[in-house]
C-alpha cells in the first residue's frame, strides 16, 4: 500500500460482532472469560484494549514498523524508551531538544544514573566522537523544535551501526510526521510521536507512539508499557485514529502553507531570519531534500527589532493565529520558545543555541493561505 492508503487503511479490519466500518470505542477495563485464563485475547485494559489495538496498528503500519504502542503522552511514549537503560548507560542527544524532552532527562532520568551527553547532531562527527563503551541509545530529533535543524539520519545510523550495532538510535519524528520521513527505513530501532501534534492533528488530545520493526525490542517495549502503565485511554485511541485517517490530506495542505508563510516572512521588511527547512537558504536544505518528501508546517523567525518588547507586540497582535503552546493541529498557533515551550531550558543554555527573545514559532494549519497571510502581514505593521 502507498502511504496515503495506509493512513487510512494500515492495520485496520471492520469489527467482527457487528460490522462497524469503524472501531468503536471499547470503553471496557476487563473482558469475561470463560474458564480461568480462557479469554477472546484480552484480559485487562493496561496491557491490551481493542480500540487501542487499531490505533497501535495504524501507527505500525504508518512508520513502516511491524509493532505500535499508544501511551498517554509523547512524555511517557520517551520515558517507556529510557526504561530500557540501566545505571550507568549513557545517551547521546541533540542540544536543540524539546523542552520537555529535556526536562526529563537532566532532571528525571539522571537522578537514576543515566548520563546524557548533548551535542550538536548536524555534524556526524560530533556523535561518532561522543559515543563511548556506556553509550546505548543516541536520541535524534528532526526538524529541530523550535530552530528547525536537519538532522541527516541516515549519516548517523551509518556510522553509529558500522562501530557498535548494540547502540539503539531513536528518533522524534513528531515534526515531520511519516508523511515526510520514515526513520525506520533508514536504520533506525525506534520512532516516537508527541500524538498529540499532527498524528491527532486536532488539539483535542495529549498522546504518544513508539513504532518499532524488530520483534524483540517489540515485546521489551510491550513489557514496559505494560508494567508501568501509561497506556492511552480507549477515547483518545479512537480520536487519533480518526485523526491519522486524514494525515495525508492534512500534510499536504500544511506543507503548502507553511512554505508560502516562510516566502513571505523572508522578503518582509521586518523580519530578520527565517527558519524553514524548505527555504534554499536554509543551512541543510539539501539534507533536508534528500531526507523528507516536503517540508511541513512549522516555520520559526526573527524579527528585525530584537526587543522584547516588539515581539510581544506582535504575539498579541495576531488574530488567526492564536497564541498557544503545542502544535500539528488543524489551527494555526504561534509561541514564544523562550517563555512558553523552551522556559524549562536554562538561559545560558537557551541564549547558546539562539532561543532569544525575538525567536517566534509558528505552526501553521490548513487555513486559507489568504487569511493566514493578511494575518501575519497585519501583526507585522503593528
Ligand atoms: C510535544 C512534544 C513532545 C512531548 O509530547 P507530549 O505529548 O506533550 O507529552 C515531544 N517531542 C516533541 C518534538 C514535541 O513537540
Amino acid at each position: 500500500m502507498k502511504f496515503n492508503t495506509k493512513a487510512i487503511h494500515g492495520g485496520q479490519k471492520y469489527e467482527e460482532t457487528t460490522g462497524a466500518v469503524m472501531t468503536p470505542v471499547f470503553q471496557t477495563s476487563t473482558y469475561a472469560q470463560s474458564s480461568p485464563g480462557v479469554n477472546k485475547g484480552y484480559v485487562y485494559s493496561r496491557a491490551a484494549n481493542p480500540t487501542r489495538t487499531a490505533l497501535e496498528n495504524a501507527f505500525a503500519s504508518i512508520e513502516n514498523g511491524t509493532r505500535g504502542f499508544a501511551f498517554s503522552s509523547g512524555l511517557s511514549a520517551i520515558d517507556c524508551v529510557l526504561r530500557l537503560l540501566k545505571p550507568g548507560d549513557e545517551v547521546i542527544a541533540g542540544n536543540d531538544l524539546y523542552g520537555g524532552t529535556y526536562r526529563m532527562f537532566t532532571r528525571l532520568f539522571h537522578k537514576y544514573g543515566l548520563n546524557f551527553k548533548f551535542v550538536d547532531l548536524g555534524e556526524i562527527s560530533n556523535v561518532t566522537n561522543a559515543v563511548s563503551d556506556s553509550t546505548k541509545l543516541i536520541w535524534i530529533e528532526t526538524p529541530t523544535n523550535p530552530l528547525m535543524k536537519i538532522v541527516d539520519i541516515l549519516g548517523v545510523t551509518n556510522a553509529i551501526k558500522n562501530k557498535d550495532t548494540t547502540i539503539l538510535i531513536a528518533v522524534d519524528n513528531t515534526f515531520a510526521t511519516p508523511y515526510l520521513q520514515r526513520p525506520l527505513d533508514l536504520g533506525v530501532d525506534i520512532v516516537m510521536h508527541s500524538a498529540t501534534k499532527y498524528l491527532g492533528g486536532h488539539s483535542d488530545l495529549v498522546m504518544g507512539a513508539l513504532m518499532v520493526k524488530d520483534e524483540e525490542l517489540a515485546e521489551e517495549l510491550h513489557f514496559i508499557q505494560f508494567a508501568a502503565g501509561a497506556i492511552a485511554s480507549p477515547m483518545d485511541s479512537f480520536l487519533a485514529l480518526r485523526g491519522i485517517k486524514t494525515l495525508h490530506l492534512r500534510m499536504q495542505r500544511h506543507c503548502e502553507n507553511g512554505l508560502a508563510i516562510a516566502n513571505f516572512l523572508k522578503e518582509h521588511k521586518q523580519v530578520s531570519d527565517v527558519y524553514y527547512p524548505g527555504l534554499e537558504s536554509h543551512p541543510n536544505h539539501e539534507i533536508a531534500k534528500k531526507q523528507m518528501d516536503d517540508y511541513g508546517g512549522m516555520v520559526s523567525f526573527r524579527l528585525k527589532d530584537e526587543s522584547k518588547k516588539a515581539t510581544f507586540k506582535f504575539l498579541e497582535s495576531t488574530k488567526l493565529f492564536t497564541l498557544a503552546e503545542s502544535l500539528g493541529g488543524v489551527e494555526s498557533l504561534v509561541n514564544h520558545p523562550s517563555t512558553m515551550t523552551h522556559a524549562s531550558i536554562p538561559e545560558e543554555e537557551r541564549v547558546k543555541i539562539g532561543i532569544t527573545d525575538s525567536l517566534v514559532r509558528l505552526s501553521v494549519g490548513v487555513e486559507d493561505i489568504d487569511d493566514l497571510l493578511d494575518d501575519l502581514a497585519q501583526a507585522l505593521e503593528r
